[in-house]
């Protein structure tokens, strides 16, 4: 069978039994079946069982795993049993939780996974892209991801960026002809294979291959695309377990040596070196951490912001300039048409009248050089262009009826780098080149004006008017479109070259007003020590005036076009960046300059982005923002951030919930490690003065698995503090583990270790080794417990209040259950290991446990005043 490429368009639809209108809905339903679902089975996910017997291969199992083994020998079935038990849960906690989080990030992913526009049924759909089947008629535009390969059936000017497949850089041109012979695919230019990216133009395909049956398919095992890295927090983590884990076994080795020193039983040192170890090993740290980032790119998704990678959440907290498109992001992307300048004239809209030649000639442009529509009273396609249908259709046009009566002959699509678009219609008989563009780029190219007394050469005293005009639309804040045309050749084909010499016929103005949570987002920007900045493909006067409007041009600040950020140099720009809060007429080059001088600056710069030529801005940029409406598929693909609601509000709220998940998780750390600080000097402490065990390993995995978690959770839920966004971005290069986190660490964890010790003593005195151990490890539990209201936050619980976190509450009374459970009842007493308690003794336990908390909440109220 010959490929797919050397047939011809017919006998490729015939094959699939289709037409160009697509499968019938019944059909496609019925291959999705047949065929399976469009998406490639890279990177395999480990089996259950795998994450299962995985979690045992872990530092703090194998130490367990001797504990029991010891427990054993010393003739303590009962420990042992308790031990394997915990084990087991521990495994499958792991377990659950490594699931849970798989999950939660594979829905995320779902939430930014592409679509593809098909024909169905003969209408266009637009549908997730793993539902595309073979012989779907493909419909492809300039920013779409191709998501399935597919034989060519019309091509308008499509270019399409192979480099996935073929590495080749440049975009190549796509054409429907057949290809005679055996050629490699390179050069298969009447193919588009998914994993490409279509750059230009437009095009009809018709789909030969989905999924694993996909050229891409056929290498995607050698890709690893689904593996998502451990991000920059994770790898410093691991980095400090596995230091401290090396730390600890040397302190381990060093109190087994003194126990044997003191001619204590082997078996006996044994259990004390294997106590510190439990002790010391933050068993729950790392999954606090996924559990943290994973609800918080939860609650992010709720509030509008899909965060693609994980690495985001942290990244997010670190921003301190967010440069921003305007339209769509800061304003409502709701164009209405203001007023239309003709003949010397500023019109109504309502004023401009069919039956006048040159007003007909700038409609005809305004609608027919012009893909939106209205389909039951809705808008369709881009909003500027949506707006001159409105304006038409106010005055009983209908271009639904012209556009029928009219074909279009060719076009040359809009592309943000050339600010036009130009299609060839026959007006009055005659071929006629419509353009509609920004006025600076088309003006330039313009050698005639028409008015109502004809055409003639257009004057300086022409242009200047035209310009004054142009300038006094701008300094409202409205966009402007010129509108040009010129007569061409019967039989000349329209090209980037033939857009010059044009007539110029008139200018219309359209509104986009300022979203209204813009300006209150800007300021909060501003208070966080965030810099707004505004990027826009608009005019420099109109941006400035939306910029000034919602606060981020500033008296003294300046606004810069594309054109002169070229004419500068990389040191003018880093001296004047500061003061620039607007870049207008930008190309996607410069917005990659524009970061990439921020960053030279040491700023964390998040970018926004929605064309396809911004896909290279948006990797550079450390988040890069995509617009999930009307974002192309190219961009949000790029980015690592994608805003369901394209609002510049939707960026601030994300930092505030990224800066918020950071300072939660740093304050469970703590949490945790202060906690297990008490327990290591509580064993240090027994050991170097020669006195009996306090923990048996079973109270400290009671206390690391159980009832230490569940605070550090809650801990990890509190919600934004008011101050969240009063503060300076975080320097990104700042380490979680600073000194004066460590210290606060040891601080807290010797003085929960003094009261545990304090009971310890207390109980040795009451009734020796057995009740000792008991006291120590009633009161480190609920010594630690409290300690959770501490790590809440910087400040005093009575600033802060306990109705904020209602899971710490929680967490504090399923703690005292459980401890009070194994503290009480008979079997797990015994399991235990715990002798019984008097009433004063339990209260003085209670005491002794409030009092590290008394003095660090004081020492907070101190510093609060
Ligand atoms: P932002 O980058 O903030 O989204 P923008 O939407 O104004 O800004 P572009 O869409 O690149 O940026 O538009 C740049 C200029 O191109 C506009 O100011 C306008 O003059 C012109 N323009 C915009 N849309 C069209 C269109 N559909 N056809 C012709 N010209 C257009």
């Amino acid at each position: 069978m010959s490929d797919w490429y050397q047939q011809s368009e017919n006998e490729v639809l015939e094959k699939f039994h289709v037409t160009k209108d697509g499968h019938t809905s019944e059909m496609a339903a019925e291959l999705l079946e047949k065929k399976g679902e469009n998406v490639l089975e890279g990177g395999k996910k480990k089996s259950t069982l795998q994450v299962f017997l995985s979690q045992f291969a872990d530092l703090l199992v194998i130490i367990l795993i001797i504990a029991a083994g010891i427990s054993m020998f010393t003739g303590n079935q009962e420990s042992t049993l308790v031990i394997v038990a915990v084990i087991i849960l521990n495994a499958i906690l792991g377990t659950v939780q490594h699931k849970k989080a798989e999950k939660s990030l594979d829905s995320l992913k779902s939430l930014s996974s592409p679509t593809a526009k098909v024909m169905r049924d003969g209408q266009k759909l637009e549908i997730p892209s793993k539902d595309v089947v073979p012989g779907d008629i493909l419909l492809l535009e300039a920013g779409d991801l191709v998501v399935a390969d597919g034989r060519i059936l019309n091509s308008y000017s499509l270019q399409v960026n192979e480099s996935s497949l073929t590495g080749e850089s440049t975009s190549v041109d796509k054409s429907e002809m057949v290809i005679e012979g055996e050629v490699p695919l390179a050069d298969r230019v009447n193919m588009v294979y998914s994993s490409s990216l279509v750059t230009y133009g437009r095009g009809v395909v018709v789909v030969t291959g989905t999924g694993m049956e996909t050229e891409i398919g056929k290498i995607a095992t050698l890709m690893n695309a689904t593996k998502e890295k451990k991000t920059p927090l994770q790898v410093s983590l691991d980095q400090f377990s596995s230091k401290l884990a090396m730390v600890i076994m040397i302190i381990c080795g060093i109190v087994f040596a003194l126990s044997i020193y003191r001619k204590m039983p082997i078996l006996d040192s044994l259990m004390f070196a294997v106590a510190l170890a439990v002790a010391a090993i933050p068993e729950a740290l790392s999954s606090i951490v996924t559990i943290v980032q994973a609800m918080g790119t939860q609650k992010m998704a709720r509030e509008h912001a899909i965060i693609k990678k994980l690495k985001a959440v942290e990244s997010l907290g670190c921003v301190s300039v967010i440069c921003s498109d305007k339209t769509g992001t800061l304003t409502q992307n709701k164009m209405t048409v203001q007023d239309v300048y003709v003949d010397g004239q500023v019109l109504r809209p309502d004023d401009i009248d069919i039956r006048n030649q040159l007003h007909r000639y700038l409609l005809y442009d305004a609608i027919l050089t012009n893909d939106s529509t209205i389909v039951d009273g809705k808008g369709i396609g881009d909003p500027t262009e949506y707006s001159l249908v409105e304006m038409a259709r106010k005055i009983d046009l209908r271009e639904d009826i012209i556009r029928d009566m009219m074909p279009r002959l060719e076009e040359i699509p809009f592309d943000s780098d050339r600010k036009l678009m130009s299609t060839k219609y026959r007006l009055h008989g005659v071929p006629t080149l419509l353009t509609k563009g920004a006025l600076d780029v088309l003006l330039d190219r313009t050698t005639r004006i028409r008015t109502s007394k004809g055409i003639r050469p257009m004057s300086d005293e022409d242009r200047k008017q035209i310009l004054d005009q142009n300038l006094k639309f701008s300094e409202n804040g409205l966009r402007v479109l010129a509108f040009a045309y010129r007569e061409v050749e019967e039989d000349e084909t329209i090209s980037l070259e033939s857009e010059s010499d044009y007539i110029f016929i008139g200018l219309i103005s359209m509104i986009d007003p300022p979203r209204e949570e813009s300006t209150a987002a800007v300021a909060d920007a501003k208070r966080a020590g965030i810099r707004p900045v505004m990027i826009t493909g608009d005019h420099k006067i109109t941006a400035t005036a939306i910029a000034k409007q919602i606060g981020i041009f500033e008296e003294g600040d300046l606004a810069v076009t594309g054109p002169e950020l070229d004419a500068m140099s990389d040191e003018e720009l880093d001296s004047k960046i500061r003061r620039i809060s607007v870049y207008a007429r930008v190309s996607p080059e410069n917005k990659i300059r524009i970061v990439d001088a921020w960053q030279r600056l040491g700023h964390v710069v998040s970018m926004t982005g929605d064309g396809v030529n911004d896909a290279p801005a948006l990797k550079k940029a450390d988040i890069g923002v995509a617009m999930g409406i009307t974002g192309t598929e190219v961009s949000k693909d790029a980015a690592s951030m994608i805003l369901t609601d394209d609002n510049f509000a939707t960026i601030i709220k994300a930092v505030a919930n990224g800066r918020n998940v950071y300072r939660n998780i740093k304050n469970a750390i703590q949490f945790l490690l202060s906690g297990n600080m008490a327990g290591i000097l509580g064993v240090l402490y027994t050991s170097v003065m020669g006195l009996p065990i306090p923990f048996a390993p079973v109270h400290l995995l009671f206390i690391n698995l159980l009832t230490d978690s569940l605070p550090a959770i809650a801990i990890g839920m509190e919600p934004a503090e008011k101050d969240l966004l009063a503060e300076a971005p975080r320097d990104p290069k700042e380490g979680i583990l600073t000194k004066k986190f460590m210290t606060d660490i040891l601080v807290q964890g010797a003085l929960i270790a003094v009261v545990t010790m304090a009971a310890f003593h207390m109980g040795l005195n009451a009734g020796g080794g057995a009740l000792a151990s008991t006291m120590a490890f009633a009161t480190l539990t609920s010594a630690r417990l409290f300690h959770g209201f501490n790590c809440r936050s910087k400040h005093s619980i009575f600033r802060i209040g306990f109705r904020k976190n209602w899971y710490s509450l929680g967490a504090f009374a399923a703690g005292m259950i459980l401890l009070n459970l194994v503290l009480f009842v008979p079997v797990l007493k015994r399991l235990f290991l715990v002798s019984a308690l008097t009433a004063a003794q339990w209260g003085s336990i209670f005491l002794l446990a409030v009092i590290p908390t008394v003095i660090i909440q004081i020492v907070k109220i101190i510093r609060e005043h």
